[in-house]
C-alpha cells in the first residue's frame, strides 16, 4: 500500500514535470512561430510600402519631366494628352488618402486653365509642393526644376511609370493609349 503510494506520487510527479516540460516548449515555439508571422507581415508591408513609394516618384519624375521638356510651341497639341495623364495617374494611386486628395486637388485647380508651358511647370511643382507641406516636408524650390529635370530622359521617364503601372495591372488598355500617344510625340518634346 505505502509503495503504491508513492509509486503514484512520483509517476504523477514526473507526468508534471512532463506536462511543464512540454507546455514550456510548446509556448516557446508558439512565440516563435508568432514572432515569425509578424515579421514576416512586416516584412511584406515594408516592400509593398517600397514599392508604393517607388511608385510615386516614377509618377511625380514623369509630370515635371513631361513639363520640363516640352517644346513651347506644342504646349497645345499635348495639353489634353498631359491633363489626361495627370488625372489617370492620381486616380490610380495606390494609398486611397493619396487618391482623395490629389482628386481634390484636380477639382479646386482647373488644369484647363493652364495656358502654356511654363503654367504647367509652376501647376505640376505647386500641385507636389502641396503634398510635401501635406506630409511635413519642406517645399522644393522653384529654381531647383530645371537643374533636376532636365537632365533626365522623358522616354526612361515614360517607360518607368508605364510599367509600374502595369505590374499594379492598372487599366492596361489605358496605357496602352498612353504608349501609343507617347510614340508618335517626341518631336513635341527636347529629349
Ligand atoms: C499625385 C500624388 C499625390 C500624393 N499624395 C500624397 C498624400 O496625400 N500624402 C502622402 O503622404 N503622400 C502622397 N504622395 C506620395 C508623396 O508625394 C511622395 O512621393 C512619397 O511620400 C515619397 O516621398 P519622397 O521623399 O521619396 O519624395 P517625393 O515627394 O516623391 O519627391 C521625389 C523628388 O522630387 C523632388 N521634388 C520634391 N518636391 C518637388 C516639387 N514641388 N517640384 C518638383 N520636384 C520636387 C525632390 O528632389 C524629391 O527628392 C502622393 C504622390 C503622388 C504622385
Amino acid at each position: 500500500m505505502f509503495i503504491c503510494i508513492f509509486c503514484n506520487f512520483y509517476s504523477n510527479y514526473i507526468m508534471y514535470i512532463a506536462h511543464c516540460i512540454l507546455m514550456k516548449s510548446f509556448k516557446e515555439k508558439s512565440i516563435a512561430y508568432q514572432k515569425a508571422i509578424a515579421y514576416q507581415i512586416q516584412h511584406k508591408n515594408q516592400q509593398m510600402l517600397d514599392s508604393y513609394m517607388q511608385t510615386y516618384i516614377y509618377i511625380w519624375n514623369l509630370f515635371h519631366v513631361f513639363a520640363e521638356k516640352l517644346k513651347d510651341e506644342y504646349f497645345d497639341s499635348v495639353k489634353s494628352a498631359i491633363i489626361d495623364v495627370v488625372h489617370f495617374s492620381c486616380n490610380n494611386l495606390s494609398c486611397s488618402n493619396c487618391k482623395t486628395h490629389a482628386n481634390e486637388y484636380l477639382k479646386e485647380n482647373d488644369m484647363n486653365l493652364i495656358t502654356n508651358k511654363e503654367d504647367l511647370k509652376i501647376y505640376l511643382w505647386k500641385f507636389h509642393n502641396n503634398v510635401n507641406t501635406r506630409k511635413g516636408v519642406a517645399e522644393y524650390p522653384y529654381d531647383s526644376l530645371t537643374d533636376r529635370y532636365s537632365v533626365m530622359n522623358l522616354k526612361d521617364c515614360f517607360d518607368k511609370y508605364a510599367t509600374n503601372f502595369l505590374n499594379f495591372k492598372r487599366d492596361i488598355e489605358h496605357i496602352n493609349l498612353m504608349k501609343k500617344w507617347f510614340s508618335i510625340c517626341h518631336d513635341y518634346y527636347f529629349n
